[in-house]
């Protein structure tokens, strides 16, 4: 596959005092040879070497900057294609001009994410990594860039051809069953085959049990603040945004814009949303009605409801309680450095399961509390696994829940003791369908595969 030699820059821009603009394609040693003067010309080195240099206007031979090249020729590099990575100074200034450069030496600017389609082009990693790459490009918080990133490593990739080996053996074990038709091979055959989709079965299950989660951390957990005028909804936001919000991937030709309308709760990101405007709700109620509110907060996966602890309850509280109930809800009683005059009682009368926190958003007292309420909910009681392995995309959740399906299929016909070839029909299905989630091709012919896994009579 001939294609064209691409760059862009790698890191985050106007960050940092280094800036990395990656190039890649066949042309690439070519093309920042041009303008690169340094001991050797870096066609003539070896692969995976780092050189000093300076970089030249060519035509003025005006140097503009100082350089470390690195060299890595095809096929060791992220793209299986020659790559050239340009270490310059961080300013913006000065990675726009070499930048600059490099394009008209002959590169084209890249296409976001071209790196990572060139990557999955060649072959270098298959189709769910390279849509993890685009997750971990959009991820919003340390934890959804964990999930991208153990994606791109191909812990899902491994998980999927895992459990379609399983399937392959167990079609192998229909072939022969087909080939060598004795009676009593059918028992055994039966059982190995429901053992087989059966356990194929639990681990999609389990994977899509991690679904919710990972969607949430790849989306973003849908936020509604809701409270009369001057409850402190403002102020709380503020004391939850932390300032580590950008996070700098090192993944090839990546680099990701903070995104101002997340809030980053212990690795679970808030997504506040704007529905109409509910995103502070100041007098939502009151304006479009208890229904209509109701509808709109129906939207949230989370509603954060925030009263004045130091005033009582009053119509309009009563109001949100009607528009949220049911609905998954944390109460939030700001102002406990004043007085109280609510009535707490009456509030868990109307929320008596929900998690109800105290808090001084003036004092940021409480804060902790509330992150821990929010976190709890995200993770539902549930322990934290650091490495567990979550989908996220929905792409693949929904090829996961066809391949569930058609392993309830393969077991309702084993268990009526349908016709082996039958039964293969549905785990088929399931095989095609999981190697959809790695864009395998199902094209290739499934006998050949088989046997070429397998020795008949082994
Ligand atoms: P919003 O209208 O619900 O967004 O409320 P704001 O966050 O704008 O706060 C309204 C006023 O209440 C501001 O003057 C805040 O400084 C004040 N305020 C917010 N939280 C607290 C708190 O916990 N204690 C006290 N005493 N005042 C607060
Ligand atoms: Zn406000």
């Amino acid at each position: 596959m001939e294609m064209d030699t691409i760059a862009a820059v790698a890191t985050p821009m106007g960050e940092g005092g280094i800036a990395v603009i990656r190039v890649s394609g066949s042309e690439s040693l070519e093309i920042v040879d041009k303008i690169f003067r340094g001991k050797q010309q870096l066609s003539t080195v070896d692969t995976h070497t780092i050189h000093y240099g300076k970089l030249v206007e060519p035509d003025k031979n005006e140097v503009v900057e100082e350089v470390l090249v690195s060299v890595m020729r095809a096929p060791r590099t992220f793209t299986r294609e020659d790559v050239v990575e340009v270490n310059c100074h961080g300013g913006l200034v000065s990675v726009q001009r070499v930048l600059e450069l490099i394009l008209s030496s002959g590169a084209r600017l890249a296409e976001p994410g071209e790196f990572t389609k060139r990557a999955f082009l060649h072959g270098r990693i298959d189709l769910s990594q390279a849509e993890a790459v685009m997750d971990l490009i959009r991820s919003k918080t340390d934890r959804a860039m964990k999930v991208a990133l153990s994606q791109v490593e191909g812990k899902l990739s491994r998980l999927i051809r895992d459990l379609r080996q399983l399937l392959i053996e167990a079609m192998a074990h229909i072939e022969v069953t087909l080939d060598y038709p004795e009676h009593d091979v059918e028992d055994f055959t039966q059982n190995l085959l429901r053992n087989k989709c059966l356990e194929v079965k639990k681990e999609i299950g389990v994977l899509l049990r991690t679904a919710n989660q990972g969607k949430i951390l790849r989306e973003g957990l849908s936020t509604a603040i809701v409270g009369r005028p001057n409850v402190g909804k403002s102020s709380l936001l503020n004391s939850l945004v932390q300032e580590e919000k950008a996070i700098v991937t090192d993944v090839a030709g990546t680099t990701r814009d903070v995104i101002e309308e997340y809030v980053n709760v212990r690795g679970v990101p808030l997504r506040l949303i704007d529905t109409a405007g509910i995103r502070e709700t100041e007098d939502i109620v009151e304006r479009i009605g208890v229904e209509k509110s109701r509808k709109l907060l129906q939207q949230a996966d989370l509603i954060l409801i925030v009263l004045n602890y130091n005033e009582e309850l009053q119509a309009d509280d009563y109001a949100i309680f009607e528009a949220a109930k049911g609905l998954p809800v944390v109460l939030i009683i700001n102002k406990f450095d004043l007085p109280q005059k609510i009535d707490l009682e009456e509030v868990k009368k109307h929320f008596p399961d929900q998690p109800l926190v105290m808090t001084s958003a003036l004092q940021e007292r409480g804060i902790d509390l509330l992150e821990e309420a929010i976190a709890k909910i995200f993770f539902s009681g549930r322990v934290e696994q650091g490495d567990m392995t979550y989908v996220s995309n929905a792409r693949h959740i929904h090829l996961l829940k066809q391949a569930a399906a058609a392993m309830d299929e393969a077991l309702v016909g084993i268990d009526d003791h349908m016709p082996v070839d039958m039964v293969q029909i549905d785990i088929k299905k399931a095989w095609e369908l999981l190697g959809e989630v790695i864009g395998e091709s199902v094209g290739d012919d499934l006998i050949d595969q088989i046997f070429s896994q397998f020795c008949l009579g082994k």
